[in-house]
């Protein structure tokens, strides 16, 4: 089975040419991220990813988290990894300063997601929750709750998790039920979530719960749902840790993926009531916990990059190894490995290509966040939080989609042996499986693409978008870039004929609309990374002549070519499906199913 070994070079490449890590580390704020020590941080985090966690992935994968008589245990060796990961600062490598965060940049730490994702997946789920439930509390919570709570989650003596499902409110939030009933200084939550990854482990000795419920009298919907913060173990006014808090994990899911990652079905209130604290404004809690979401669904999308990344290398190495059948055109001589068939080269290419292209594309999305946020011109933070926006649920649909697609690859590169346990290559397809369900599913996706992104705007950021893409066209001039320059040209055309189709039809059928809602995500999806992989072909010819790594820049060009021909070609089709035939979706009656 193959070991990790993180993407270093293509990385640097992607964060200092496509991604502006130069103007990002020259923002207010970013002085201590010099270039050493951005690839000081991407050195460590690979051999922490490739060291620790990686040999800890297929064992946990065995093993599973179970629940004991005291709570859920994690696999064998996660605790002492993540205690490793915590001293290392890593939980905190974007946070506040002032928190004990390390305040670097958000680009870097997409970097190091993708290689806690790709080495494994399921200690990674814990992080990243955390990262959410920071994101809510940083924004949303009092002084108080700040003061007890931020650093620890931060630093990662503590983890965090959101508990937004229920049995009958998973997509619908509007149908939650939890109640949470005022109480002196704090409210009593009772009620039943499921679902909830990492809920409840023993690597941390305190975890918070960030829960989605509703006051007596609040009004129907999603517009009585308010935001609490549920510690497991609640703190004494000392800043100690106090009693047990009335919430238990009363069971975990069997399930086809993550297996060391725990879903737990949480229960709240079972004796006394679970003490909880108001995070934010009554009644405004899916707003609040909309800025954990949209952290976590960006980080859903760098985990669709990360597991991809990982299923390709499985392969590779495979394919080089495996001996089969001969070069073709040849009856007799040597037998080869199966890298030298070109229907493999093509899996393998078409793997890569599409590889390379979610991470340019994940990573210049994390610059546009850095820039969002900390730029010193207001109307430039605002043209990149609206293309943050606008793409967010484009990265989380399209690299969760194409996750599958890889990791199933993957295995088709491995034959039979890709179906057997033993390579390792199927707990890829089984653990990516889920990126494009939870967090919202691709349908949610791309009905918040079409109804709460493009619409309201009547498709400005998207219309910047285009004009930015189309500049990139016009520099590929050069003739051994035609190819590219011609399929993203058509790319492009196809693009903004589906968006006018979607803007024109949106509030006249929206049934039509939402029909073809997935198709116009993924067509949105492949054009930008056919947008990346052009920007990286015109880096590459340019640099080309005076550069000693020759090899990583023709590779870089044969693979964007590859993109173009083989990869963009699909957008003409999704184009196709979304002006012409979304709404035969709903041409046969319930009963005719
Ligand atoms: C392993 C795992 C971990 C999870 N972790 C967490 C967690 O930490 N916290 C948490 O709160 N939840 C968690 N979840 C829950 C997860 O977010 C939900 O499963 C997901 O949002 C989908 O909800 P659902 O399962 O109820 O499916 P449903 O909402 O019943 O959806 C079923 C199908 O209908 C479609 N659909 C539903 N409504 C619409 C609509 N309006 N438009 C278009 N299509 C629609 C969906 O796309 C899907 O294809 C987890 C789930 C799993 C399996």
């Amino acid at each position: 089975m193959t070991t990790y070994s993180a993407p270093l070079r293509d990385m640097q490449f992607v964060m200092k040419d496509l991604a502006d890590l130069d103007g990002v580390t020259e923002l207010p704020g970013n002085a201590e991220a010099t270039p050493d020590l951005v690839n000081a941080v991407l050195e460590e985090a690979a051999k922490l990813a490739s060291e620790v966690l990686a040999p800890l992935n297929k064992p946990g994968d065995a093993q599973g988290a179970r629940l004991g008589d005291g709570g859920v245990l994690a696999a064998d060796g996660f605790a002492v990894a993540y205690q490793q990961f915590v001293n290392g600062g890593w939980n905190g490598l974007s946070g506040d300063p002032e928190c004990g965060g390390q305040g670097l940049p958000e680009l870097v730490l997409t970097a190091t997601i993708e290689m806690w994702n790709a080495a494994n997946m399921s200690f990674a789920l814990c992080p990243l929750l955390t990262a959410g439930a920071m994101e809510a509390l940083k924004h949303h919570g009092s002084p108080t709750l700040k003061k007890s709570y931020l650093a620890k989650l931060v630093t990662g003596d503590w983890t965090g998790t959101m508990n937004l499902t229920e049995p009958q409110a998973g997509s619908d939030l509007s149908a939650v039920r939890t109640s949470a009933v005022p109480h002196g200084d704090h409210y009593r939550l009772y009620g039943q979530k499921i679902f909830i990854t990492w809920g409840d482990h023993d690597m941390t000795e305190n975890v918070v719960h960030l829960v989605l419920a509703r006051t007596p009298d609040a009004p129907e919907g999603v517009r009585g749902l308010s935001l609490f913060l549920v510690p497991k173990i609640l703190i004494n006014a000392d800043g100690t840790l106090g009693e047990r808090n009335d919430v238990r994990c009363v069971s975990i899911e069997h399930k086809l993926g993550i297996h060391a990652s725990p879903t737990c079905v949480m229960s709240f209130g079972e004796q006394e009531g679970a003490v909880g604290f108001l995070v934010g404004e009554e009644n405004k809690g899916l707003a609040h916990m909309f800025t954990m979401m949209n952290e976590a669904r960006q980080k859903v999308g760098i985990q669709g990059l990360g597991i991809a990344e990982r299923a390709y290398q499985q392969a590779r190495d495979y394919a080089k190894e495996r001996i089969q059948g001969r070069p073709v055109g040849h009856k007799a001589g040597e037998r080869v490995a199966i890298i030298h068939h070109p229907d493999v080269r093509r899996m393998l290419l078409s793997m890569k290509a599409q590889i390379e292209a979610m991470r340019a594309f994940a990573y210049v999305m994390a610059a546009d966040m850095d820039f969002a946020r900390r730029h010193p011109d207001p109307a430039e933070r605002g043209r990149r939080q609206a293309r943050v926006s606008l793409l967010i649920p484009v990265l989380k649909g399209w690299c969760s989609e194409l996750a599958i697609e890889i990791a199933s690859t993957g295995i088709q590169v491995h034959g039979g042996m890709g179906y057997i346990e033993e390579t390792g290559a199927s707990q890829y397809l089984r653990d990516s499986r889920i990126a494009s369900i939870y967090e919202g599913t691709t349908g949610i996706q791309a009905a918040d693409l079409v109804g709460r992104k493009l619409a309201p705007d009547q498709g400005e950021a998207m219309t910047d978008l285009i004009r930015e893409i189309r500049a990139i066209e016009a520099k590929l001039g050069d003739e051994e870039l035609k190819a590219i320059r011609d399929a993203l040209t058509a790319a492009v055309d196809a693009l903004q004929l589906a968006t006018r189709w979607v803007l024109e039809i949106v509030g006249r059928d929206p049934q039509a609309a939402m029909a073809a809602s997935v198709s116009y995500l993924m067509l949105v999806g492949y054009v930008c990374g056919g947008w990346q992989m052009a920007r990286a072909a015109l880096v590459c010819k340019r640099e080309l002549p005076s550069l000693e790594d020759h090899d990583f820049h023709r590779q870089k060009l044969a693979t964007a070519r590859f993109y173009a021909d083989q990869i963009l070609p699909k957008v003409d089709a999704l184009r196709k499906a979304v002006t012409s035939g979304a709404s035969t979706a709903m041409a046969l009656t319930e009963e005719q199913f």
